[in-house]
């Protein structure tokens, strides 16, 4: 990221909310579930799957995230009403993590046990350092209660990410690997670009060598060569791992996998809690400047920001 990029994307949280939500149109579906709807039914189309995340990790209630548990029940019976090619994301601090934990439990559980009901399936995002033990301990939990169309995120970023995948490794859990969008304490997580990538190659390899599904979740072009040539060097099928991708992130690149044979999942965040999610993704966007300076050109002639 260029220095002018980066100072431009500290000062993101300074930026009225109109002018974060213009630009950040499209990394989010909508505000409504029908918005998320079309666009995976449109993503569906292209051969392309899906996982609808509803937004809401600025909760402060039980009663809030008791409704966002509840938003999922109308979402899985939108998938299936609409026949979409689709699983959902779950983030912990949503459904009440940082309350209770055991209402956390109550609400995750009752989101997989609905997920179950339809054959579908239930990822639970990892979020910041602090959420990780509680995460993957509730994990567990939910496998040894027998459940288990439910999957992880692991983050390469973390140190600890080694240790946990070889201690997950006998579950054979259904995985989601990625960097970690996080920023971390170097005593906890690599800082390194290279070291994070390092580390990334190395648990894929060990979460392939230890037969589990993964989520290759990444716009990294060294990453995603890497990824291709581990999965063709152990021959597997085409369902037996996938590719996942952002809403609006390198959706070009997204299309060549496809193009290519692999199994490709979008992820896709709805709701009226867009804020904190629409930060984080343009604070990652190499380009924000650009971004923020073609917004203003495009209102000084009169255009809205199209969603590539
Ligand atoms: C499906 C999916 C689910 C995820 N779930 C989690 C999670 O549960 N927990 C978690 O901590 N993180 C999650 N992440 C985020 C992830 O950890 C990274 O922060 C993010 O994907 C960027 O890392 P990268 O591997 O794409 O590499 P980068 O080096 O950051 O990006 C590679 C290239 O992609 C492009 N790019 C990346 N981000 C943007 C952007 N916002 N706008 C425009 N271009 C961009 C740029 O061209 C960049 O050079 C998820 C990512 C994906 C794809």
């Amino acid at each position: 990221m260029a220095v002018y990029d980066r100072a431009l994307a500290r000062m993101l949280p300074a930026v009225p909310k109109p002018i974060v939500r213009r630009i950040a149109d499209r990394y989010i579906a909508g505000t409504e579930l029908a918005d998320a709807c079309r666009l995976v039914k449109r993503l569906n189309g292209a051969g392309k799957m899906a996982t609808i995340d509803v937004l809401g990790e600025a909760i402060t209630s039980p009663d809030e995230a008791r409704a966002i548990a509840r938003a999922y029940d109308d979402v899985f019976d939108a998938i299936e009403r609409e026949r979409l090619d689709s699983n959902v994301s779950v983030k912990p601090t949503a459904l009440g993590l940082e309350l209770d934990y055991a209402l956390f439990r109550e609400n995750i559980e009752a989101v997989v046990r609905h997920a179950a009901e339809s054959g579908n399936f239930v990822r639970i995002d990892m979020e910041d350092s602090s959420t990780t033990e509680a995460t993957l301990r509730l994990y567990r939990e939910l496998r040894e209660r027998g459940l288990d169309n439910v999957g992880i995120v692991l983050q390469a970023r973390l140190r600890r990410t080694r240790a946990d995948t070889r201690g997950l490794a006998p579950l054979r859990p259904s995985v989601r690997l990625c960097k970690g969008i996080y920023l971390e304490p170097p005593e906890i997580a690599f800082q390194d670009r290279e070291a994070i990538r390092a580390s990334f190659m190395r648990a894929l390899a060990a979460l392939l060598d230890a037969g589990c599904y993964v989520g290759i979740a990444t716009h990294d072009d060294v990453l995603i060569d890497d990824a291709r040539r581990q999965v063709a060097e152990r021959e597997l099928g085409r369902e037996e791992y996938e590719f996942q991708m952002l809403l609006g992130v390198r959706p070009g690149l997204g299309d060549a996998l496809v193009r290519d044979g692999h199994r490709l999942r979008i992820y896709v965040p709805f709701g009226r809690q867009w804020y904190a999610y629409s930060l984080r993704r343009l604070q990652e966007n190499p380009s924000i400047a650009g971004y923020i300076a073609a917004d203003t050109v495009g209102r000084v002639l009169g255009r809205g920001n199209h969603r590539a």
